[in-house]
């Protein structure tokens, strides 16, 4: 068994068990992987997250590289609290409301919640786009 990091084309990364490399390409090839979060074809082995040397003789590029992860994670807790802010959330009953509120002419409610890839499938099919969102945590 060998055990790969995987990415999608929504840079969702999880890991998987494959028996051997060739399994990973046959399955591959077979569109049988998906993401396990949006359930995306395309799907790539990913690179292990490069570390780097934190050392006092490169404080400043350390210093450079720590501001720069300070400014993405700061981007990404914007998005959470606009989208917090502007839209409603309504947890699992997401899927339902998103058609509710598709199929009503009047409603342009903005929501946000939870689908699991089936809904999202199903919700593809009748022509509804959602957009995925990184989540961050805003503690650490
Ligand atoms: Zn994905």
């Amino acid at each position: 068994m060998i055990k790969y990091n995987l990415i999608c084309e929504n840079n969702h990364e999880f890991e998987s068990w494959f028996a051997n490399s060739k399994e990973f390409d046959n399955l591959k090839r077979k569109k049988l992987l998906d993401c396990i979060y949006c359930s995306s074809k395309k799907i790539k082995k990913s690179i292990m997250s490069p570390m780097i040397n934190n050392l006092n003789k490169n404080k400043d590029k350390i210093n450079d590289v720590g501001s720069l992860l300070k400014n993405e994670k700061k981007t990404l807790l914007q998005i959470r609290e606009y989208v917090e802010k502007n839209f409603e959330y309504v947890d699992k009953n997401f899927s339902q409301k998103v058609k509710d509120i598709y199929y009503d002419n009047k409603s342009n409610k903005a929501i946000y919640g939870t689908a699991t890839s089936k809904e999202k499938r199903e919700l593809a099919e009748e022509g509804i786009d959602l957009l995925s969102i990184p989540w961050v945590n805003k503690d650490n």
